[in-house]
């Protein structure tokens, strides 16, 4: 057992400036990731700052028609929430698709942002790993690494950011409302996450004494045509292999607008401009989601034992896109649990 101080937040103002007095803190929201890291001594820190009583569980309309949701709402109620279920009902769909109800009752938006990496040997302190600690090596990319990435992967790491959530809130183009020292800030949601590069410690360009305290919509929920796939080794309570969130706009057939997010295999929600740009004006059919898929994967690199994703997200798109074009969402699983 590694000792740490407790102190509870009162108000964002005190949680930033807590966490600048003491480099080595950590926030602590609904715990379900960080609890875990710290059990394994991933994640050592000296105090806990416990945010999760600040008032930031609204979710709220915004002046524009878009939406901004608290980084304390709860996953499950923001799954809920009717302005989710009915303007954007993909990014619920994501949601339900992670983890299990207990959980999504515990875990916040904000922390799902921040939740890190699934990869086994991140959490395990006797094999090296420079996302853990840089310059020790990594031990994916030459060991068992199945579950790792396909796409913008580099010589220092290969893992994945296992979010459902946030690859929706990529194809929706959400924007992440931080506060810190300096005062607040907006970060556009593809430039939130990083990719690995030379410095696979830092999962995110969050400053180090800023903390979440919303993520805003824009109006386009694209509620008539979407599609989250999340394909997996079990049918719930696993992390994604590949997912998709696919979200199209249409006038009599045609696609004005597409949206296209992948989860699993990468260090960041990916998306593809060129891919989205070569949808728009064509027929929503297959040959454009074949063409779309061919062009999101065209760099994909695989390993030992996960090549087998290149494959399996090609054939994911075009299935994505066929049910979103359909105005079919696969997914069951945004039905309330009674
Ligand atoms: C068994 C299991 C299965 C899971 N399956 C899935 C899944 O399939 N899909 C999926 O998407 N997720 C899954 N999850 C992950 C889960 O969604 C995350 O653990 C959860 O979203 C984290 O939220 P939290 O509030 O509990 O964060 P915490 O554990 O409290 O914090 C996580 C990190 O975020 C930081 N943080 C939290 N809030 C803020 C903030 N407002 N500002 C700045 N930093 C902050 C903390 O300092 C910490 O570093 C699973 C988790 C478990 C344990
Ligand atoms: S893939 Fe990344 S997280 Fe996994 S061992 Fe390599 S450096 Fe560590």
């Amino acid at each position: 057992m590694i000792n740490f101080q407790y102190a509870r937040a009162v108000d964002v103002a005190d949680a930033v400036s807590q966490m600048a007095a003491d480099p080595a803190a950590k926030f602590i929201a609904g715990g379900t990731n960080l609890i875990d890291l710290m059990k394994e001594q991933v994640e050592r820190p000296s105090r806990l700052i416990d945010i999760s009583r600040l008032p930031l569980k609204a979710v709220e309309e915004t002046a524009d028609g878009g939406v901004r949701i608290g980084a304390l709402v709860p996953n499950s109620d923001l799954a809920y929430h009717p302005l989710i279920e009915q303007r954007y009902p993909l990014l619920a769909s994501a949601i339900l698709a992670g983890a299990s109800q207990q959980l999504r009752n515990m875990a916040s938006a904000g922390g799902n942002l921040l939740q890190r990496t699934r990869c086994y040997y991140f959490y395990d302190t006797a094999t090296p790993c420079n996302k853990r600690e840089p310059g020790s090596g990594c031990s994916a990319i030459n060991g068992l690494n199945r579950m790792h990435a396909i796409l913008g992967t580099s010589e220092a790491c290969i893992a994945t950011h296992p979010s459902d959530m946030c690859v929706a809130l990529a194809a929706l183009e959400a924007k992440v409302h931080v506060s810190g020292p300096s005062g607040a800030r907006m970060i556009a949601f593809a430039d939130f996450h990083r990719l690995p590069d030379n410095a696979p410690q830092l999962d995110t360009n969050l400053n180090r004494n800023e903390i979440v305290t919303a993520i805003e919509l824009p109006a386009r929920g694209f509620a008539a045509n979407y599609t989250y796939l999340k394909i997996r080794d079990r049918l719930s309570y696993a992390f994604a292999l590949v997912s998709i969130a696919a979200a199209l706009e249409l006038d009599k057939g045609t696609i004005n607008e597409a949206r296209l997010a992948l989860g699993g295999v990468a260090h960041k929600p990916w998306r593809d401009p060129a891919a989205e740009a070569a949808l728009r004006g064509q027929p929503a059919g297959e040959a454009a989601f074949r063409q779309a898929a061919d062009l999101v994967l065209r760099d994909a690199r695989g390993y030992a034992h996960n090549a087998f994703k290149i494959d399996l997200a090609r054939r994911g798109i075009v299935r994505a896109l066929t049910q979103a074009a359909r105005g079919a969402p696969q997914s069951q699983s945004n039905k309330k649990i009674a």
